[in-house]
């Protein structure tokens, strides 16, 4: 081990011969970069005269040019071309430094967008929509949007799954996202809110419009046949409860709500979308 995060740094490191490796932790393995011959290291900590930010280790038997902290001034104040050259090591090693840290960024954006995205359905999952959802309330609240929320839930799931078959349920359940995804507004915020039902936020829309849409998506499930791999068709229906937000009442409730509505369309028939009916306001004059 050549440098560590716990030591300050008084030389700077010229590799003659075999190879050294940065890596986040103080062991071989996964280095965020290897320098061979002719690549230097401690230039940025000799520098800042603080403790390096990384692990430096020998892979192989390697031969360096160590270099004390006196005699690089030294050397940099007689020659220029030092200094040049030393400008040139730092610039590429803050480049390496970014592309690290953008690779980082964009894994932990993969990570992100797994962590949130239901698996089977590719539509947002439960976690996602209980961070969104609340705030996308509160801004409609803020801008005084309306907001309607919609349940929707596979009818008779439970005999599609028994009469064609797990593998063949899931394959509707895709096609079910894929519909969603079909039918909603950019606007609208849709998640697997688990089994076979789905939640969708609505801002911006007035309950009427909100009931369009769905009945919208509830005839499009209808009228979609879905092609299964082994060849059969299979159609599936959805019934669907939609609730208008009122200020001053939680995300649960408007939730609660639309699972009324919803279980009334299913009392009513299913393949149909209920409506939970505004409170009305008393008159006492
Ligand atoms: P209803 O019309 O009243 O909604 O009847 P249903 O049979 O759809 O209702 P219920 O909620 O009783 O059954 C839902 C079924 O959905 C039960 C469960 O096996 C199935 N299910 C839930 N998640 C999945 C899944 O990821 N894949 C498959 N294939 N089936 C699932
Ligand atoms: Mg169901
Ligand atoms: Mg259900």
């Amino acid at each position: 081990m050549l440098l560590d995060p716990k030591h300050i740094n008084t030389h700077i490191y010229l590799v003659l011969s075999g190879e050294l490796l940065v890596c986040l932790e103080p062991k071989i393995g996964n280095p965020l970069v290897r320098l061979g011959v002719g690549d230097c290291v401690g230039e940025l900590s000799i520098i800042d005269a603080s403790a390096p930010s990384a692990y430096v280790v020998a892979s192989v038997p390697t031969q360096l040019l160590v270099i004390s902290k006196p005699v690089l001034w030294r050397m940099l104040a007689v020659q220029q071309v030092m200094a040049l050259n030393l400008l040139h090591v730092l610039a590429r090693r803050i480049r390496e430094n970014n592309t690290v840290l953008l690779g980082s960024l964009e894994l932990q954006r993969q990570y992100r967008s797994k962590a949130e995205t239901d698996a089977l359905t590719g539509l947002h999952n439960r976690a996602w929509f209980e961070e969104v959802f609340p705030k996308q309330l509160e801004l409609c609240e803020r801008t005084g949007q309306h907001v309607s929320l919609l349940m929707v839930d596979i009818d008779h799931f439970k005999k599609v799954n028994d009469q064609y078959g797990h593998t063949c349920g899931d394959e509707a359940l895709r096609h079910m996202g894929n519909l969603l995804r079909r039918n909603l507004r950019s606007t609208d915020l849709c998640a697997r809110y688990g089994g076979e039902e789905m939640i969708v936020l609505m801002p911006g829309t007035e309950i009427i419009h909100a009931q369009l849409t769905a009945d919208r998506l509830r005839e499009s499930v209808a009228d979609t046949p879905l092609t299964l791999q082994d060849g059969r068709e299979l159609t599936i229906q959805v019934s669907g409860g939609i609730a208008q937000w009122q200020p001053g009442t939680t995300l649960n409730d408007l939730i609660r709500s639309a699972d009324q509505a919803l279980y009334r369309a299913k009392e009513g028939g299913r393949n149909r979308i209920a409506v939970h009916a505004l409170p009305t306001h008393m008159d006492f004059s």
